[in-house]
């Protein structure tokens, strides 16, 4: 149930635009850390200071720990470790508590920007260009963590608290696995409800397709190209 006035509401939006040069400009500083999966430490450390020291929320980091996870059925093997991966939890503890605990949840790692020579701009240096910000992430989803840390500050900025629990999670390895995710859940960061603010043309979708990782070793090589295509020629046995 939503309680909030007109002008609580209007308050609120007016952080908003007032909040937007640094919201830019947070959001520039995430796209200069070079978080591809499984290097997402010192991405994870900025915001868990941020977090802390702009936003004065509690904040929980940890590695995910794989044994803890592996029983699970949402569980992805894995052929890595996560030395240098996070899980950023920034928790406020609202009066209400768990009433309408709502969860923010993005990832941080992003796709390698490889093959480099194709960009057209440094992929790690944010360019602004008609209207546009363009660099690796931006979109997905670094553009989405910054939305749903100003949403939180525009709220506090404004002089307002929510009286249920708000959970700002920041979670690794999203690109290859969802193993991050699985990690803050199972460490107990749970919620009423969650919102993912990944790139989806402002719809909201409530579900969506996983994706499988196979790999094919296969002797016979009729060509050293198209190594793909030969393997799935193989398995339909054409
Ligand atoms: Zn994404």
């Amino acid at each position: 149930m939503i309680t909030a006035k007109d002008s609580d509401i209007t308050a609120i939006h007016e952080e908003i635009e007032n909040s937007w040069h640094d919201q830019l400009e947070f959001l520039k500083e995430l796209i200069r850390y070079k978080s591809i999966s499984g290097e997402e430490r010192p991405i994870q450390q900025y915001i868990a200071h941020y977090l802390q020291n702009h936003l004065y929320m509690h904040v929980d980091r940890f590695q995910p720990d794989i044994e803890a996870i592996a029983k699970h059925p949402g569980f992805s093997p894995v052929e890595w470790d996560y030395e240098n991966s996070d899980v950023v939890v920034g928790s406020h503890y609202g009066s209400e508590g768990e009433k309408n605990a709502l969860i923010f949840q993005g990832h941080t790692d992003v796709v390698s920007p490889e093959p480099v020579s194709l960009w057209n701009t440094d992929p790690y240096e944010p360019t602004e260009k008609d209207g546009r910000l363009y660099g690796r992430g931006a979109a997905d989803m670094k553009a989405g963590l910054a939305a749903m840390v100003f949403a939180y500050r525009a709220i506090q900025k404004a002089g307002y608290q929510p009286k249920s629990n708000v959970m700002l999670q920041f979670v690794p390895d999203e690109e290859r696995t969802g193993n991050g995710a699985l990690a803050a859940l199972e460490a107990g960061f749970t919620g009423k409800a969650a919102l993912i603010p990944e790139p989806f043309g402002l719809k909201a979708a409530y579900a969506q397709v996983g994706s499988i990782w196979f790999r094919v070793r296969y002797d016979t090589v009729r060509h050293t190209q198209d190594g793909i295509f030969n393997a799935m020629r193989l398995k339909k046995g054409k």
